[in-house]
C-alpha cells in the first residue's frame, strides 16, 4: 500500500518555525502535516496518506467520545550529524502497538505501515526536528474508534494518525530530580485489567493522582499494588529503576500491570553490556525505604521516551519522605550512554536506529 504524495503548502512561516525551534517546549507546537490511515471492518487498511495538520471532523456519536477505544504510541525523531533524521526502534512500537490494539478491540497495523507512517511524516516535516542538545521531533502515533455508534462494541471504523511536535527537555532545563508523590488513594491498573495498553483511559485514571501530587508540590505520581505489600509499579507515564550499592539494577517485573516501556527494555539491555546484574522483581516500597536509609540502594530514577532518564530525588509517602541521594553516578552514565546512541554520538551497537529520512 503506497502512501499518497498530493503535496501540501506548509502554513508556518520560516520565521514563526525559527522561532518555535529556539524554545520547543514539549507538546505545544505541531508540524504542518498529518499522516492518516484509515480503518474499516469491511475493506481494512486503505488510503494511506500525508494530509496538513488540523481538526479532525467527529461525529458526536464517535465511540471514542464515550467508551474511549483509543490506543497511542510516543517515540522521538532526532537529527545527527550526518544530516540524516533518525528513530529509536521503532519496530518495538509497532509490535506494541498492535499488543494495545489486541487489548482494546482496535485492529492491528502492518509493521511496515506503522514505520511508513513515521517515515513519510518525518520527510514532509524534516525542518520541524530540533536540533538542540537532547531536542527532537516527538512523534505521537494514535489510533482511535471514529466509528458514529453509541452501542457498545468494537468499533468498525477507525481512523490512525501520527502527529508530531518539537520538543525540548519535559520536565525544562536541566537534569533535575524530581520529587515524587506515592499515592495511597488511587491505583493504576490490576490484574487483567488495561494497564499494560497504551491507552488514553489509563492516563485519565491517573490525573486525581496527579492533582494530589502537584498539590504537595511533587512533579509525578507513583503508583503501587497494595495487594502485593505495596509492590511498586511505575509512575503515570515512566517506569521506575532501583541502583545498589553493589552495582545491580532492580526494576518491578512485567506482571500485566505495568507498561512495557521500550526504555525501560534498552536500560535493561545497557546496564547488562556493562556487566552490571539486572532483578526484574517485586520490589516493595518498604524495600526502597529501608535501602535508602541503610545504603544499600544508591540511586533510583525514571525512564520513559518523553524525559529518557530522570533521577528521583525524593519520594513523599504522606508525612514521611524517602529521599535518594540526588542526581546518581549510575542514573548519570546510562542516561549519557542511551542519549549518546539516539542522537547519534555514540556507536548504535544493537541497531536500534533507524533513519527515517
Ligand atoms: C509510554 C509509557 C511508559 C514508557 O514507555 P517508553 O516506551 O519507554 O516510552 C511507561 N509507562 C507508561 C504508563 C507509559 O504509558
Amino acid at each position: 500500500m503506497e502512501f499518497d504524495h498530493t503535496a501540501h503548502p506548509n502554513p508556518t512561516s520560516a520565521a514563526r518555525l525559527e522561532q518555535i525551534l529556539a524554545n520547543p517546549g514539549f507538546g505545544t507546537s505541531f508540524a504542518d502535516h498529518t499522516a492518516v490511515i484509515d480503518w474499516t471492518a469491511e475493506r481494512g487498511w486503505a488510503n494511506p496518506r500525508v494530509e496538513p495538520y488540523g481538526p479532525i471532523a467527529l461525529d458526536p456519536a464517535a465511540s471514542v467520545l464515550h467508551y474511549a477505544q483509543e490506543i497511542f504510541e510516543g517515540m522521538k525523531a532526532y537529527r545527527h550529524d550526518d544530516g540524516g533524521i533518525y528513530t529509536f526502534r521503532p519496530l518495538e512500537n509497532a509490535r506494541r502497538l498492535n499488543r494495545s490494539a489486541q487489548r482494546m478491540a482496535l485492529p492491528e497495523l502492518p509493521e511496515e505501515l506503522f514505520v511508513a507512517s513515521l517515515e513519510e511524516l518525518v520527510q514532509t516535516d524534516r525542518d520541524w526536528v530540533p536540533n538542540g542538545d537532547g531536542e527532537a521531533l516527538y512523534l505521537r502515533p494514535f489510533m482511535f474508534a471514529s466509528e458514529a455508534f453509541l452501542g457498545v462494541r468494537a468499533a468498525r471504523e477507525v481512523s490512525y494518525r501520527v502527529i508530531a511536535s518539537p520538543a525540548g527537555n519535559y520536565f525544562g532545563g536541566e537534569l533535575k530530580p524530581v520529587r515524587i508523590w506515592v499515592t495511597r488513594d488511587y491505583i493504576r491498573a490490576a490484574p487483567g485489567g488495561t494497564g499494560a495498553a497504551k491507552t488514553g483511559g489509563n492516563y485519565a485514571g491517573s490525573l486525581a493522582a496527579q492533582q494530589q501530587a502537584t498539590a504537595q508540590g511533587c512533579d509525578q505520581v507513583l503508583f503501587l499494588d497494595p495487594t502485593r505489600e505495596n509492590a511498586v509499579e511505575e509512575l503515570g507515564g515512566m517506569n521506575v529503576f532501583l541502583v545498589t550499592a553493589d552495582n545491580r539494577l532492580i526494576t518491578p517485573e512485567l506482571t500485566g500491570t505495568i507498561l512495557e516501556g521500550i526504555t525501560r527494555a534498552s536500560v535493561i539491555q545497557l546496564a547488562k553490556d556493562r556487566g552490571m546484574a539486572v532483578e526484574e522483581r517485586r520490589v516493595t516500597l518498604d524495600e526502597w525505604g529501608a535501602g535508602i536509609a541503610d545504603g544499600s540502594i544508591t540511586e533510583a530514577f525514571a525512564c520513559g521516551t518523553a524525559a529518557v532518564i530522570t533521577p528521583i530525588g525524593e519520594l513523599v509517602d504522606g508525612d514521611r519522605s524517602i529521599a535518594s541521594a540526588g542526581t546518581g553516578e549510575v542514573t548519570t552514565s546510562i542516561r549519557e550512554e542511551l542519549l549518546g546512541i539516539q542522537t547519534g554520538t555514540v556507536e548504535d551497537r544493537h541497531g536500534w536506529m533507524h533513519q527515517l529520512a
